[in-house]
């Protein structure tokens, strides 16, 4: 038992007993509700333990396996809720990224339009989901099937965005991200025109790039126009740059080296200084077999570009050898003084740990319409898809009809944004594998907090929604809190 933990739940659960009945503090050793008060504190502090190993439990299953019902469930959640000890207990577990999609989604109840922009793109990365590597070495990208005259209009962009200010009126914020598919800036055309909207309406856009197309000034500002510029950088030597990056194809190795990319970037934040102090760069880097041990040279090479932050995220594609899985674990766990101390923010996706819920998880399917409700994907044709699986090139092609089946409908002069997210089909469940790790923690989160409403806990007893926690109204009639 964790004696600050229980100590900390002990305190809070007396102020709360006298917040709500008007007695004094917990019960005196003596007293026969010593028992039940104490009884609780342990419940509680073992639900915590539960959480932080699998947040996504639903209140009802916790109770069936903790031998508790729900007024005690109930009683525990709100403690969780008001105590700083549990908060931070489930924040430092391996899954403290799922309170951050809780925090985006369901409590500041924001909502994502992310906008798949380009057609084309000069990678070829070993590791992308849309290239095949052919049995010669070579490899192929797929492109989005669909004529030049059904991409997406500037109209319908400014329909987008006059839904969302639509959506914002309704005090949920919006933010835009613009990404791919495939690369963004293989279109400037059609990013200056959703950047040119998002200005106009105060829209908040991050932009995801592989930078290599920052080589000129022209979209290294429109790359400036967006409030986050995050530039995907995973390999650090330059044989493996090229390798990882383009395989046999010489040309692309010649053309897109890593010094390459370097030097845009360093461009990029010389202009950004100058022109847009306030939009923010940073670096994506996906851990990889090839790359594990150079996260301290990432970090290193980080702080030397000036980057703000730079995060570091898993292949969702392909588990981590044993091996890999220790020396990173080690390697987070002994970075925890360089990164209070470094310039840069320094970020590891949970993901990274063979603990965390998208590896040991991985049993289930989701029901991707439900998704609708707090994120959007808008391929370059203007098709809508919840998933991201929905909107990858490979989801038009022939022959899995992924476009078909997870599309919500096409953006049209007769079909909004706001039309399509509130008529979206039932689709076919898709298994929480072919998700990234922040589908797969809201498709758990809508699961549980669904459940969780059904069984009868009020939403202002959910345990990870910390801005309720002075909201005693549904707490006060407990039963169990008049026994203690
Ligand atoms: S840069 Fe991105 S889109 Fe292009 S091949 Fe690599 S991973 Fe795929």
């Amino acid at each position: 038992m964790d004696d600050h933990l229980s100590n900390a739940l002990a305190e809070e659960l007396g102020k709360l007993k006298s917040i709500c009945l008007g007695s004094s503090a917990a019960s005196g050793p003596l007293d026969p509700a010593r028992e039940s008060f104490d009884r609780v504190v342990a419940g509680t502090a073992g639900i915590v333990s539960y959480l932080a190993q699998a947040p996504q439990t639903p209140a009802e299953t916790i109770a069936g396996r903790m031998g508790l019902d729900r007024n005690e469930l109930e009683l525990s959640y709100k403690l969780i809720q008001r105590t700083a000890a549990a908060t931070d207990r489930l924040k430092a577990s391996p899954n403290g990224d799922y309170l951050n999609i809780v925090k985006h989604y369901f409590i500041n109840r924001m909502y994502v339009v992310v906008f798949f922009v380009g057609l084309a793109c000069p990678g070829r990365c070993r590791f992308c989901p849309n290239v095949t590597v052919r049995s010669d070495g070579s490899r192929k990208i797929s492109r989005y099937q669909g004529k030049k005259s059904d991409r997406i209009s500037s109209r319908e962009i400014n329909s987008v965005f006059r839904d969302m200010s639509e959506i914002e009126s309704r005090g949920v914020p919006v933010l835009v991200k613009i990404s791919g598919g495939l690369e963004p800036l293989s279109d400037p055309e059609t990013m200056a025109v959703i950047l040119g909207e998002a200005h106009a309406r105060g829209i908040r856009v991050k932009l995801f790039t592989n930078g290599l197309l920052l080589d000129t000034g022209a979209r290294r500002r429109l790359a400036l126009d967006s409030g986050d510029v995050r530039i995907s950088l995973s390999v650090i030597e330059e044989a493996d740059f090229g390798e990882v990056m383009f395989g046999n194809d010489l040309a692309r190795r010649k053309k897109y080296g890593l010094a390459f990319l370097l030097d845009n970037i360093s461009n990029l934040l010389r202009e950004r200084d100058i022109l847009t102090p306030d939009t923010r760069v940073g670096l994506n880097t996906i851990v990889l077999e090839e790359n594990y041990r150079d996260i301290p040279r990432f970090i290193r090479l980080a702080e030397d570009l000036g980057v703000d932050y730079i995060d570091f995220k898993p292949n969702y594609f392909s588990p981590y050898e044993e091996e890999t899985q220790a020396y990173l674990k080690e390697t987070i766990g002994n970075l925890q003084e360089i990164r209070k101390k470094s310039s840069v923010g320094i970020y590891f996706a949970g993901s990274l740990s063979s603990d965390n819920l998208f590896w040991t998880h991985r049993e289930g399917v989701c029901h991707p319409h439900k998704q609708s409700r707090y994120k959007l994907f808008i391929t370059p044709h203007g098709n809508c898809s919840p998933v991201h699986h929905g909107a990858f090139p490979t989801a038009g092609t022939g022959h899995d009809h992924l476009g078909k089946l997870y599309s919500g409908g096409r953006l049209s002069p007769d079909q909004s944004l706001l039309d399509i997210i509130g008529n979206m089909p039932a689709m076919p469940d898709l298994e929480y594998e072919k998700l990234n790790p922040f589908e797969h923690m809201l498709a758990l989160e809508i699961d549980r907090d669904e459940r969780d409403r059904a069984w009868g806990i009020p939403k202002e007893c959910d345990p990870y929604n910390y801005p309720l926690a002075d909201n005693i109204r549904q707490i006060r009639d407990n039963p169990l809190l008049h026994r203690i």
